[in-house]
């Protein structure tokens, strides 16, 4: 599917999304089987969210179930990940060497922002996963900037992925599940707006969606589950491609969109 190896942005939409991945997941699952083997994986979830940038180091990550009041079933899958020291070290010295603050954390698990997308990508779990914070206090800004410090990792052998949503509104998708409905316009002027400003490369309006982007507040009234796809367009820089290779909602609200930023230079592979 891809001509390079690129930086993902995926979709984990709510934990039912492990039980049933629908379109979503088969798209994730169907995009994996065409990447070449990484040596390591670097996962920013949108759900480990810290002041400082922080790096996971643990040697066997824990599942983390971080959701409460949902079936037996989830709480019952496990994603049987093994750390990588060394690599984690290369992470931690590409973010310094960009000149941004950096902490270690000997033993942070797997959210299910991380999980959830990886036990569809990568079921048999042979690939060693680093885990990686956001911070959502800085912003896209910040976020955009942490993914420029992982750029040079994207041409070492680590596949980039980043988990978020395009749509992230817990309050509508409460009222979804109790009265079921219809999908408010803002989910889809919302998601094809970014899809368009990436289009453009508009780097500026991106930045600044949530003054810009029709519904942005609606969307995302806090935005810690955007900010993994400006880590990820960060981290391919100039990108030669940039595809939407899923475009889907889930529980009437959740932009499922999936991306891909293609290295102009061919990238690793
Ligand atoms: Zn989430």
């Amino acid at each position: 599917m891809f001509s390079t190896q690129p930086i993902l942005f995926v979709p984990h939409g709510a934990p039912t999304f492990a039980l049933r991945p629908g379109a979503a997941g088969a798209a994730l699952t169907a995009a994996a089987r065409t990447l070449a083997r990484p040596r390591a994986i670097v996962i920013v979830s949108a759900h480990w969210d810290t002041a400082t940038p922080t790096v996971g180091f643990a040697d066997r990550p824990d599942t983390i179930h971080d959701f409460w009041g949902f079936s037996e079933a989830l709480y019952a899958l496990h994603y049987p990940a093994t750390g990588c020291r060394e690599a984690a070290q290369e992470v931690v010295a590409a973010i310094q060497a960009a000149g941004l603050p950096v902490q270690t954390d000997p033993q942070r698990g797997l959210d299910h922002g991380a999980w959830v997308p990886l036990r569809l990508m990568f079921p048999d779990a042979d690939v060693p996963v680093i885990p990686l914070s956001i911070q959502s206090r800085g912003g896209p800004v910040t976020a955009w900037r942490l993914g420029q410090a992982l750029a040079p990792l994207a041409t070492q052998g680590f596949l980039i992925i980043a988990s978020g949503n395009v749509t992230h509104n817990l309050g509508d998708v409460q009222i979804a599940w109790r009265h079921g409905g219809q999908t408010p316009a803002y989910v889809r002027e919302f998601s094809d707006w970014i899809a368009a400003r990436l289009a453009a490369r508009d780097l500026p309006a991106l930045l600044n969606y949530r003054q810009q982007a029709p519904g942005a507040v609606r969307a995302h009234p806090t935005d810690e589950h955007l900010l993994p796809l400006f880590v990820a367009l960060g981290a391919s820089g100039n990108p030669a491609q940039i595809e939407r290779f899923h475009a889907g909602i889930d529980d009437y609200v959740l932009a499922m969109d999936a991306y891909a930023f293609l290295l102009g230079d061919g990238g690793y592979a």
